[in-house]
């Protein structure tokens, strides 16, 4: 099952994708949550409710496809975690996983334009599968992890380099507002099974940037789940970037980084697609 968040006649609620049509989960049973956080926690009935629902079928094309989850409780991504990576940044393996946070606020619907930002133009994509977690948890061990995980989504983890590397941390490069597009929706775990050979693709104007594979990872998914839960609980809708492998823009010779007008478009294989356009950041993000 493919889940879905959309907006259609100025309300956002949540929906279940069949090829060319969106079911209307609300429409469909109105016993069924209509935000994605609610609809997870509330677990396999609700979720098999979600499958089986028939009828208020929207098109597709009449509906906008929001983040599937609008506001993650947490986005945790992971650096350095595909060795071709690692490599073409000039670093060591890590011994453990790099972790760090991209701000709820940052997650994107699929194929809205994310931001050139005014205060830097050294903007880059991030190919990333996405693990959607289902279910409030600690500790969990590695073996027991796909009983955690609600579905995979595909990610891109937008990146601020000059900000990213001028300090120790990334919080900030890594977090500006829009540069967490995700989606184009959550697709549940029974329909990907193990998650470890799925073929990861992005290009930049038609150009192939990156190609791999997530058998690549250096600390696959389960062990990310192993690793994160022992500091902390996790929560339905919290969504972990698992990394990207080579073929960055930075790494490039000569480095080619994003400009206004270029589209990144990456597809994981049984996920999905999603396509960006980048666009100056507009006047309308002054709040003050
Ligand atoms: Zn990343």
């Amino acid at each position: 099952m493919k889940l879905v968040t959309f907006t259609h006649g100025n309300r956002t609620r949540i929906g279940r994708l069949d090829g060319d049509g969106v079911v209307d989960l609300e429409a469909a049973d109105a016993s069924l949550p209509t935000e994605m956080t609610a609809l997870l926690s509330a677990g396999a009935t609700a979720l098999d409710k979600a499958r089986n629902a028939k009828g208020a079928e929207l098109a597709l094309a009449d509906v906008h496809l929001e983040s599937p989850i609008l506001r993650p409780p947490k986005i945790l991504a992971v650096g350095l975690n595909y060795a071709d990576h690692v490599a073409e940044a000039g670093l060591e393996t890590p011994k453990h996983p790099v972790i760090f946070n991209k701000q709820s606020l940052s997650a994107h619907p699929p194929f809205d334009p994310f931001h050139m930002p005014r205060a830097s133009s050294a903007l880059d994509y991030e190919g990333e599968l996405g693990i959607v977690i289902g279910k409030r948890c600690r500790h969990v061990p590695r073996d027991r992890a796909t009983e955690v995980i609600a579905g995979y989504t595909v990610v891109n983890d937008v990146s601020v380099r000059d900000w990213q590397l001028r300090v120790p941390t990334f919080t900030m490069g890594k977090s500006f507002d829009t540069h967490c597009p995700l989606g184009p929706g959550i697709v549940t775990a029974d329909e990907i099974g193990d998650p470890h050979g799925l073929e990861l693709k992005t290009w930049v104007n038609g150009e192939l940037r990156q190609s791999s594979n997530t058998k690549n990872l250096i600390f696959d998914c389960f062990t990310l789940i192993e690793h994160l839960t022992t500091a902390f609980t996790l929560e339905p809708g919290d969504v972990i970037p698992t990394g990207t492998p080579g073929g960055v823009g930075i790494a490039m010779k000569p480095p080619q980084l994003l400009k206004v007008g270029d589209v990144v478009r990456i597809a994981i294989e049984g996920v999905g697609e999603i396509e960006n356009a980048v666009i100056d950041e507009p006047e309308s993000t002054r709040l003050i």
